[in-house]
């Protein structure tokens, strides 16, 4: 059997030793105060073992990782309906980029990408009594876990300097392809990305995405076809514009988040969670893309 505990032990210790730790995304003033020596890994395997290292308990700002999760709750409720409003190929661009969703007539790319969570989002705004509460509700039950929360100081810094997200919706909106007005869209938006998890929290949300939609207690939130196609997304679309190096260099689905934080799996074997707030020059974590690297090549486990 594989020893994952001493392999994440040995990936914490070259984190904390790494002089090259990133830069913070500073666009949201209250993540540019994080400090960049943080590090943290947790990983749950396929029957239910935990390890972690560093500061996985420390909870963090999940950021674009929440739009795996808002999917989830959206294609549990109107499954593949979603697919007119929102492509599933991936842009090749930054997250926040504009200039496709003109070229394409208002139709995101995906779902991953800032424009295409936000028609997400615009759509759980419509199909839900009390948005931001029921999707907190989804996020609680996944993971099993009563604690985890937003953080309305992240949501309401960002509501200040949004303006991209702010345009993007406007876009959305003029191409008929936003149905709600946009500050409540966006006032969700900037929510669901302000959930405050750890690494710990995160690995045992994404036990659904190892166990074809079981979560932990083994009740049914997805069909195996439509985990099967959100780990198509994630392989594909899930680092910005860098998702064929993660392929290329870790070879699993998983997402990243402006936060530092990256969530990445292995059907039926295991999901892991990484933290270190320091990002690359494409906005994924610097530390936790090396981590991962490590990961998948000394346990000789990747999709490939
Ligand atoms: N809330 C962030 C934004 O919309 C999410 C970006 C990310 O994590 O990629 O700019």
């Amino acid at each position: 059997m594989i020893d994952f505990q001493s392999i994440l032990n040995a990936i914490a210790k070259t984190a904390a030793n790494a002089d090259d730790r990133g830069l913070i995304a500073g666009y949201i003033p209250e993540l540019a105060t994080i400090d960049t020596y943080k590090f943290g890994i947790h990983l749950i395997d396929i029957e239910q073992r935990n390890f972690s290292a560093g500061d996985s308990d420390e909870r963090f700002s999940i950021q674009s990782i929440s739009k795996v999760l808002s999917l989830s709750m959206v294609l549990g409720l109107i499954g593949e309906s979603l697919w007119e409003r929102v492509n599933v190929e991936p842009s090749g661009d930054p997250f926040n980029h504009l200039s496709l969703l003109e070229m394409e007539n208002g139709v995101p790319r995906n779902p991953l990408i800032n424009p295409g969570a936000i028609v997400v989002a615009d759509i759980l705004v419509s199909l839900l009594d009390n948005p931001k509460e029921d999707f907190l509700a989804f996020v609680r039950k996944l993971a099993n876990d009563r604690t985890i929360n937003f953080d309305k100081k992240v949501a309401a810094s960002e509501k200040v300097t949004g303006f991209r997200n702010y345009a993007a919706a406007n876009l959305l909106k003029s191409y008929g392809n936003l149905v709600n007005d946009v500050d409540t869209v966006l006032d969700f938006y900037f929510h669901q990305c302000s959930l405050s998890m750890n690494c710990n929290q995160l690995a045992n949300t994404f036990f659904m995405f190892i166990n074809q939609g079981k979560c932990r207690k083994n009740n049914i939130f997805l069909t195996t076809g439509q985990v099967k196609r959100i780990n198509a997304l994630m392989l594909t679309c899930g680092f910005y514009d860098e998702a064929g190096e993660f392929a290329f260099e870790v070879g699993l689905p998983g997402k990243s988040g402006v936060g530092g934080g990256i969530v990445a799996l292995l059907p039926n074997r295991f999901c892991v969670a990484t933290w270190s707030p320091g990002l690359n020059d494409k906005g994924n974590s610097k530390l936790g893309m090396l981590a991962l690297e490590k990961l998948t090549t000394e346990t000789e486990l990747s999709i490939f």
